[in-house]
């Protein structure tokens, strides 16, 4: 436990831009609030970024870059070690601080952490083991040798949902890989990467290799450095139209890219799934987050045998989440980001019902400030609705009834994402199946989690390109080089 007050916490937080190992106001000293979602009430004033400052920023990078990428395998390992054993260390502060800004339950930001963290670990392993390979050609008269080397300067883009885990997930592998580095957080929760990039300066991470720019003009900011041949690769985690657009951008100069965008994961209770484990797996999958991640549960798909049971069930569990700030003792379920989003989830649900849905539990806005929603069910919901075309993006299931397995498939691969699928039968074989025929990067079965830093995190058609986290991971940020030899 933390023995400082929230405003002890918050006077702690570097509020600055950081550029080449210096924290530095914006140009025109600019700043603008981050503020408590459940409250409303304006927490810090963080400096507000130009495109000059981002260009600031790829300097610092640029001429980081050469002697970073030299630097030993082992060194850039260690950095990241101690990048984890700090971030454990005051897990509790970057905790609090994650609730302050994003409003989750604490309990689930000291999960975030401990998650986020692993990627400084998991990457500090694999930092070592970047390898490539030497063989004979087939015709036997060459040597092939081929090897892997930095991308380069970075830009990574992250979002607000899970403030310190889609930070490391980019920055560890950046920096196992030998690269260096611009972040751009959400401006709705700049500060936990503020708070994370003076731990990893503190780790020991050379001047030039992370340069941070918060702004609320993130176009402005990423126009020109995507324009610049200085930069050699895109991280974006985001939504799918923004994805779009920076992929658009971004094929100006051919940049690597990747993406981790949208979802609208569909999870399918087979008729001879463990009804009670499916229930416990779909509240998982559903308010992990609060509903707001890219791989929450969005399309609840029951066969027809086991709906009611299914419903009842699960009503009765979404019904018991305790809605309040996140940092209220006893609190399950926090307030949704912004306004913006709860006036889009509102509408989705009450779109739902005047479509002829019905709702089981929840449903109304509350009233007082921040900005809450309550755990919703919605049944009779048909694939048809607009609730089940979009993400969600709050504590909202919809619930589907289907006959037969291909059926649930057609349902489940109508969308234009494909970023996880979850499934609950105990067969075997069906669940093979159903992972061979469900468009999707990421499948869980029997399970309402599949995040994991050791396991390559993704998704395929609208919800994006390339992976993060596992051996995959590291791939994004390494070129791979082809040397021919003659033989002797
Ligand atoms: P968003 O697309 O609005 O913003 C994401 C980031 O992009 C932020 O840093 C934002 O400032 C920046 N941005 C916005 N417009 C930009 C522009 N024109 N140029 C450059 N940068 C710009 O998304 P969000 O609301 O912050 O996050 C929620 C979305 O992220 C959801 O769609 C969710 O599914 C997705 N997400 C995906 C993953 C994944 O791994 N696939 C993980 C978490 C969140």
């Amino acid at each position: 436990m933390s023995a400082v007050t929230d405003d002890q916490l918050l006077a702690s937080v570097p509020t600055s831009l950081y550029v080449d190992g210096a924290w530095v106001p914006a140009e025109g000293g600019r700043q603008f609030d981050v503020t408590d979602p459940a409250t409303g009430a304006t927490l810090l004033a963080v400096a507000d970024g130009s495109a000059a400052d981002g260009l600031a920023c790829l300097d610092a990078a640029d001429r980081a870059q050469a002697s970073w990428g030299r630097t030993a395998p082992r060194a850039r390992a260690e950095i990241l070690r101690r990048a984890f054993e700090l971030v454990t260390a005051r897990a509790e502060d970057f905790a609090r601080l994650i609730t302050l800004e994003m409003g989750k339950p604490l309990a689930e930001s000291r999960a975030e952490v401990a998650y986020g963290a692993e990627f400084l670990r998991w990457f500090s392993e694999e930092a070592p083991r970047i390898s490539g390979r030497y063989a004979t050609a087939p015709d036997g008269a060459n040597r092939l040798l081929v090897r892997k080397r930095p991308v380069g300067p970075c830009l990574l883009i992250t979002p607000w949902n899970f403030p310190i885990a889609m930070a490391t997930r980019k920055i560890a592998p950046a920096v196992a890989a030998g690269c260096t580095m611009i972040l751009k957080p959400a401006d709705l929760t700049p500060l936990t990467s503020l708070l994370l990039t003076e731990v990893m300066t503190e780790a020991g991470l050379p001047r030039g290799v992370l340069n941070v720019v918060t702004t609320t003009d993130p176009a402005a900011v990423s126009s020109p450095l995507l324009g610049d041949r200085r930069l050699r690769k895109l991280s974006f985690t985001g939504s799918t139209p923004v994805g779009r657009r920076l992929m658009a951008a971004a094929s100006e100069q051919l940049l690597r890219v990747s993406m981790e965008l949208g979802g609208n994961a569909p999870f399918l209770v087979c008729a001879d799934a463990d009804v009670e484990a499916a229930v416990e797996g779909a509240l998982l999958a559903k308010m992990r987050n609060g509903g707001e991640a890219c791989v929450a549960a969005n399309r609840i798909l029951v066969h027809r045998s086991v709906a009611a049971e299914f419903s009842e069930l699960f009503a009765a569990r979404m019904s018991a989440f305790v809605l309040g700030p996140g940092s209220e003792p006893g609190t399950t379920l926090g307030p949704l980001i912004d306004e913006r989003s709860r006036r889009k989830v509102s509408a989705l649900v009450d779109g739902a019902v005047a479509a002829g849905a019905s709702l089981l539990t929840g449903g109304t806005v509350p009233e007082g400030p921040g900005y809450f929603y309550p755990p919703t069910v919605l049944t009779g919901v048909t694939p048809a609705m607009e609730i089940v075309q979009q993400e969600i993006f709050g504590p909202v299931a919809p619930v589907m009834v289907f006959d037969d397995d291909a059926e649930a498939v057609r349902v489940a691969n109508s969308s234009e994402y494909g970023l996880v699928a979850f499934v609950f039968t105990r067969d075997i074989d069906r669940a093979l199946r159903l992972s061979e025929q469900l468009e999707s990067g990421m499948l869980g079965i029997n399970t309402g989690v599949v995040s994991n830093p050791a396991a390559p995190f993704g998704g395929v058609k609208a919800s994006g390109l390339g992976r993060e986290g596992g051996a995959e991971g590291i791939e994004e940020y390494l070129e791979t080089v082809y040397v021919g030899i003659r033989d002797p």
